[in-house]
């Protein structure tokens, strides 16, 4: 074995291993190969969104260390790489940069400004992936930009729309004003924020009576279709029937009877507005009210509000409440803590339109989802709740249409003449019917010839949620079934509700089939402090500077221990410091080792005599073994982790290397069959703990593997080497125990000459032991020869003496008294 190189140089190794790794072709995941296994990653498609950032880092380094698990165990696995480009943010950023709306430009030139953003932050973050050394397989990569994703996404639509989940109809959506399009319920996020409420006056018909109405958006009385009481209420419930005056609009409306109003909000009084807030939406459905149209598609209020006409909402709010005050019909104002909805991607605040939309029929699907999130495995299992409790909580279809041009044309025509809707067919995605004419001569209802294109596209989310179908080779191989559902999921804490749900909703409406069979969920990163993590908290920790300081070995360490799968983990940059020293103690202990190594021979192992500390260790590393991989299966890596690196740092190299060292170093003293059973020893151990290790740190183990194993190894990497089998006969109780005393003598000993300030190789005259049993006494002189060794102690005794100078001795421990050498 050749010796190694003292100092171990992270960059330039870890970039090595990299470039051979992709050379080797190890990551590829093998189409024809029908023996192994598969084991398919859904490997979420990233938002670019330009620089990796410490939670991508936690992401990968997830999905990686269950690639690189899964291979050495012998799977044939798809760890696939795809980028989401479309969306609202990527369009808000050039209209942002270029201080343009989207519509100041010809779309073509938008969209190309947009895909020249997105390529831009592709190649930032693919830097960043390829730096942490994440095992993907690029031969998949795909861009949901590319028309030949848009055929996918297209053809799914065509699919569903003939299987009657896709629908068009005019029904109240989320609608961003600022973005001027509609939106999901999982791109609202609810933020508390203080508003007002404002008790304003509504007279009631042909009375001077009124009854006060609490709202927080007076600039709604224009769009007043009712006002509501609970009939249980007996202040109100003698005006239920009547009519009363909306406050500055002249004209009236009826109160009604509604049971879920609550007496003790407000006044107990409500003005029902259209729309409002969700409520509303319920209440007018329910009553079958009519609906004024208050908002325009810009967030402007429309001619519905006569004089307020052309203002924006605010700038309504303030024109009404003026008036109000003017008309002496507001009686007083309070402040309220209250939530509100607002865009996830622009943060303005969302409102509720009625526009004709493009929906997908998810409420029927609920209960399905509700059933498979229950069958499938969810690390940690817990997790599952969010899926199901956001599933419960939903009330509206999904709408997929959006007002944009960043994004997959839904690929529908509208015959000019009726107004016939014209759903492509399967063959002619992808198409862009912005652009495109339908392939069809004439309107097939009326015979008309002129077609108008849709303009609306499709929400992100129906790119990204067929990639479990498309990952496994959707529409085209016609064996896609056999990677299908993926074997894997890995989620956010912050995306079950969106992606877990609509891969959910999509597969089971397109193929009758749930997506995945087990979901990994990562948490959050958090700043060191503890709070959300971001630039203006200066609590921020960006990735490529991370990585580009400690490598890719030392983050990844992080992003392991970080903590319990699926909980939010801080940055901490002591944290990653911790996993490089580790690492160089590793190297170090490596090359210690090779050097003790220099003239072992694997192959030749007919006369071992293995001591008690060989057993000792032997047995440890292969109850470590059943102990990482049970800890593998179940994702929890900071367990696995933790117990690879203390027994690295504390079993291997505190004690075992430094017991064996005299045995290695003194052949003489001790027999070359004694030695040869510590280099056996050293050997297993050492490469036990690369493999075990190698899923979390890959580079460093990689290249101790090269250096000193690959020679009698034959695997070309580390990396496809079988993950080691657990070997029950190789546990050895017996021998644990023996070791636990013999080790716990040279901890006694390293005690003392710490406490008395020796140096650790300070020699000893004569060293006095005291067991408590015969037994202890006869384990202890079986491994006098690497005590005295390690000790510097040539003159041992052992007494079996269960009380010592007034100190009980368990059976479990040792006494020692030590003579020292005088000072020279
Ligand atoms: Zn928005
Ligand atoms: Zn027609």
């Amino acid at each position: 074995m050749q010796p190694m190189p003292k100092e171990y140089n992270f960059a330039e190794i870890e970039r090595k291993w990299q470039q051979k790794w992709e050379e080797m072709g190890i990551y590829h995941y093998d189409w024809n190969d029908k023996e192994r296994l598969p084991f398919s990653i859904d490997t979420p498609p990233p938002y670019p969104s330009g620089e990796l950032h410490m939670g991508n880092v936690l992401n990968w380094t997830y999905f990686d260390m269950v690639a690189r698990y899964k291979r050495m165990q012998g799977f044939n696995v798809l760890f696939p790489q795809g980028w989401d480009c479309h969306g609202l943010g990527i369009e808000i950023q050039v209209e942002k940069a270029r201080n343009i709306r989207k519509r100041d430009v010809p779309p073509d030139q938008f969209r190309s400004w947009c895909i020249e953003l997105v390529e831009k932050y592709i190649a930032m973050m693919k830097e960043g992936i390829l730096k942490m050394g994440a095992s993907i397989d690029w031969t998949t990569e795909y861009k949901t930009m590319d028309p030949d994703f848009w055929r996918r996404t297209q053809l799914s639509f065509v699919l569903l729309h003939k299987k009657g989940y896709m629908y068009q109809g005019t029904h109240p959506v989320n609608w961003c004003p600022r973005d001027e399009t509609a939106i999901a319920d999982a791109e609202v996020d609810h933020i508390k924020k203080e508003g007002t409420l404002h008790y304003i006056r509504f007279q009631l018909e042909g009375s001077n009576e009124y009854l006060l109405i609490a709202t927080s958006r007076p600039e709604f009385i224009p769009a007043c279709v009712a006002v509501e009481v609970n009939p249980k209420d007996e202040r109100y419930s003698k005006y239920i029937g009547r009519k009363i005056s909306v406050p500055l609009m002249n004209r009236e409306v009826t109160i009604i009877s509604e049971e879920s109003v609550d007496p003790c909000f407000g006044t107990g009084v409500v003005q029902i507005c259209t729309y409002g807030d969700k409520e509303d939406v319920k209440t007018v459905i329910k009553h079958k009210l009519p609906v004024i149209r208050l908002l325009t598609e810009s967030g402007k209020i429309s001619e519905a509000g006569c004089k307020y006409a052309g203002l924006y909402v605010n700038q309504a709010r303030a024109a009404i409440v003026a008036d109000l005050t003017a008309a002496g019909l507001l009686e007083k104002t309070e402040k309220i803590q209250q939530e509100v909805g607002v865009c996830d991607r622009c943060k303005a605040q969302v409102e509720i339109l009625e526009v004709k939309q493009w929906f997908m029929k998810t409420l029927p699907l609920s209960e399905a989802i509700e059933k498979n999130a229950n069958e499938i495995l969810w690390y940690p299992d817990y997790m599952k709740n969010r899926l199901i409790d956001w599933t419960r909580a939903l009330d509206w279809d999904w709408v997929v249409s959006r007002q944009r041009l960043f994004a997959t044309p839904i690929p529908v025509w509208y015959c000019k003449s009726c107004s016939e809707v014209i759903v492509a067919q399967e063959n002619w995605v992808p198409i862009d019917p912005r652009m495109e004419k339908p392939r069809i001569d004439k309107c097939p209802k009326c015979g008309g010839t002129e077609f108008t294109g849709e303009t609306d596209v499709l929400d992100t989310w129906m790119d990204s949620s067929i990639t479990c179908a498309v990952h496994a080779g959707w529409p085209d191989r016609f064996d896609w079934k056999h990677l299908f559902p993926a074997s894997m999921h890995p989620s956010g804490t912050d995306i079950i509700r969106t992606w877990a749900y609509y891969l959910m909703v999509r597969h089971l409406a397109l193929f009758n089939e749930r997506p995945f069979n087990s979901v990994l969920i990562n948490g959050m990163v958090l700043g060191a402090d503890g709070r959300k993590m971001s630039k203006s908290l200066k609590n921020y920790a960006a990735a490529p500077e991370v990585l580009n300081k400690s490598g890719a070995d030392a983050t990844r360490q992080w992003a392991a221990a970080g903590g319990a799968t699926g909980s939010d983990i801080p940055y901490r940059a002591q944290d990653v410091e911790y996993g490089r020293r580790f690492l160089v103690k590793l190297w170090n202990a490596s090359g210690f080792t090779a050097n003790l190594l220099a003239d072992y021979k694997p192959a030749e192992q007919a006369s071992l005599e293995l001591q008690p500390l060989d057993k000792w260790i032997l047995s440890k590393a292969e109850n470590l073994t059943l102990k990482v991989t049970e800890e593998f299966e179940k994702c929890q890596f900071n367990v696995a982790i933790e117990d690879v690196r203390n027994f690295t740092w504390h079993v291997f190299c505190d004690y075992y290397v430094e017991a064996v060292k005299d045995r290695l170093y003194n052949p003489n003293l001790h027999g070359s069959t004694k030695r040869l059973a510590a280099q056996y020893s050293l050997y297993e151990v050492l490469y036990r703990m690369l493999q075990l290790l190698a899923p979390i740190t890959p580079h460093m183990t990689e290249e101790i593997y090269q250096l000193m194993f690959r020679d009698n190894k034959d695997f070309e990497s580390l990396q496809v080497s079988p993950w080691p089998k657990f070997n029950a006969a190789m546990v050895n109780e017996e021998a644990e125990k023996n070791g636990d005393l013999i080790i716990a003598v040279i901890g006694e000993v390293r005690h003392d000459k710490a406490e008395k300030k020796l140096p650790l190789n300070a020699p000893i005259k004569k060293l006095t032991i005291y067991a408590a049993t015969e037994k202890n006494v006869k384990v202890l002189c079986s491994a006098n020869g690497d005590i005295a060794g390690t000790l510097k102690a040539p003159s041992i005794e052992v007494l079996a003496e269960k009380k010592t100078e007034g100190r009980q001795v368990s059976p479990t421990e040792v006494y020692v008294k030590i003579d020292y050498e005088a000072k020279a």
